[in-house]
């Protein structure tokens, strides 16, 4: 395999389609792209129409009708076309004379399927250009540390491409640190809200800075409905887990208890809310992210004048679509976007002049000890949007992050733009703690009628499991825990955590449970308590 790495804007895709051209010389011969999210990305689909003119072809995602699906799978199968383009589901399209494989944004999390049959297109495509003796070549400007650590050994080939293409520059970083008074609107500032604010006096500052100059803001926003950490809104304390390295989340009362816990989803710890501040006695603790979904009022209230369009997926799968949604933006209709991540996918914007994410704290704290990396790889795209606008020896666009934690290497290592500072970083954290990929991990999942039954279920397993003193010295079997998104479509879910460093006796020990689970189960329910069950090795998201 090889990794080509590069900033956005340094010109990987061209990198890769050149590659690409000398491999399609061959007679007959077929490539098949890997995308995230081909909706979001029109531009590329044109972008390979015209580098290949004469080539012939068929694209397949989720957006496309079935019919048209159908005739690309056909196209795919018989020959017919030479370039296959598509989401993960495209990864297993037959396609007789395959000559290599391009995954694009290979750290993207869009490649696992989280529902139903889980499986990484990612490792899939690796596996099947192994199996078929081809090439593949994954591209990202921020790759999964799993990836960059194989080209830092030198078990993949290593591509850089670290200039940024046209001149266009880097955006500049700004931290605004809300536990500083200075950043904040105190009463009587002209222009203060009348409520306490939700946005800081800087970044306010900023934005109407940036809409006097005509250019548009782009405000970020994760509206996702995780379980949240709490923190101290004195002092700098976070709720993490007294028994390992992770934090520990808030569950609402009924989940967990009779009142409402903070629980570990790495260790299964759970323990009270505490009613005050253990490290400085405050009683005024918060949820992370707390306030962020009134955001797009507060931002009406303040820019009256400015028209606001909100795109998420919800907002682009109702109304006119994201390319609809995406024009607007590109005709300068829209001053300010509020939205979630995806609109900073894969779209030239050429008039951001400001790039705003508020709650980049609830996204870095939480259950997942993958939060940190998946944020940095969202900042540092963002950035790259940002960046773009900057073309032409105009000036960059510019980021504002709010955070009450600015000391927090990711930001650190993203104001510096240090990429591979960051994953080196990441990488001896995760060997100090012994968390994935220096170890290897699967999730048992159960999904009942309520979770006390999913939680039984998984207890009688783990003890189960417990009596196995070959399995004990191997391996760690946590305490099940409720998911992070607990209820869905009527059920309640909750999982087990097994971890070993020995990947064969992990592999080993699933082999059993789906052994003994399946003997007393029809199909994936299980005969006696109704619960449904799956095994997810390698889970991206704990
Ligand atoms: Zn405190
Ligand atoms: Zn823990």
């Amino acid at each position: 395999a090889i990794l080509l790495q590069g900033q956005t804007g340094s010109g990987k895709t061209a990198v890769y389609l050149n590659w690409l051209e000398s491999i399609l010389k061959q007679e007959q011969a077929q490539v098949l792209i890997l995308v995230p999210e081909i909706n979001l990305t029109p531009q590329l689909e044109r972008r390979i129409h015209a580098y290949f003119p004469d080539r012939r072809m068929a694209v397949l995602h989720s957006g496309v009708s079935e019919k048209q699906r159908g005739l690309a799978w056909y196209e795919a199968m018989t020959g017919k076309a030479q370039i296959i383009l598509g989401t993960r589901l495209a990864v297993l399209t037959p396609i007789p004379n395959l000559r290599a494989i391009v995954v694009d944004e290979e750290h993207d999390t869009s490649y696992k399927q989280q529902e139903g049959t889980r499986y990484s297109a990612r490792d899939l495509a690796i596996w099947r250009a192994h199996d078929q003796h081809i090439p593949i070549l994954l591209s990202s400007a921020t790759p999964s540390l799993e990836t960059w650590m194989a080209a830092q050994a030198g078990r993949y080939e290593y591509i850089r491409l670290d200039q940024r293409a046209q001149g266009a520059s880097l955006p500049s970083v700004h931290l605004i640190n809300t536990r500083d008074p200075q950043s904040q609107f105190s009463p009587g500032d002209s222009g203060a809200p009348i409520q306490r604010s939700l946005i800081t006096k800087t970044l306010s500052h900023a934005i109407s800075k940036t809409l006097d100059q005509k250019k548009q803001c782009l405000i970020l926003i994760n509206r996702r409905g995780y379980a949240p950490v709490l923190n101290c809104t004195a002092c700098n304390w976070l709720s993490k887990c007294t028994q390992c390295s992770a934090c520990t989340v808030m569950h609402k009362a009924g989940a967990l208890g009779r009142r409402p816990v903070l629980s570990c989803h790495h260790c299964g710890l759970v323990k009270p809310i505490p009613s005050f501040c253990p490290d400085c006695g405050n009683i005024d603790l918060k949820a992370l992210g707390h306030g962020t979904q009134k955001m797009e009022d507060a931002i009406e209230e303040m820019w009256p004048q400015a028209r606001v369009l909100r795109v998420d997926t919800d907002s682009s799968r109702k109304s006119k679509g994201a390319e609809a949604l995406f024009q607007e933006i590109h005709d300068g209709n829209v001053d300010v976007v509020v939205g979630t991540q995806m609109i900073a996918k894969g779209n030239d914007y050429q008039n951001i002049g400001l790039v705003a994410v508020l709650d980049a704290d609830s996204r870095l704290y939480s259950a997942d000890f993958r939060a940190a990396e998946r944020l940095f790889a969202q900042l540092v795209q963002v950035a790259g949007r940002a960046g773009r606008s900057g073309t032409n020896g105009e000036k960059g666009g510019e980021i504002y992050i709010e955070t009450q934690y600015p000391e927090s290497p990711v930001f650190q290592f993203l104001l510096r733009h240090d990429v591979d500072g960051f994953l080196r970083f990441t990488a001896s954290e995760r060997e100090e703690a012994r968390l994935p990929p220096y170890s290897y991990q699967a999730l048992i999942h159960a999904e009942a009628k309520s979770l006390d039954k999913a939680i039984q279920f998984l207890n009688e397993l783990k003890d189960k499991l417990k009596a196995r003193t070959s399995i004990t010295k191997a391996l760690r079997v946590y305490d099940p825990v409720p998911k992070p998104v607990m209820r869905v479509a009527g059920s309640e879910r909750a999982q087990l955590l097994i971890e070993s460093t020995n990947r064969k006796a992990l592999q080993e020990t699933l082999e059993i449970v789906d052994q003994e689970l399946r003997q007393d189960s029809q199909g994936r329910i299980s005969n006696r308590s109704r619960v449904r069950w799956l095994i997810e090795r390698d889970p991206i998201a704990i």
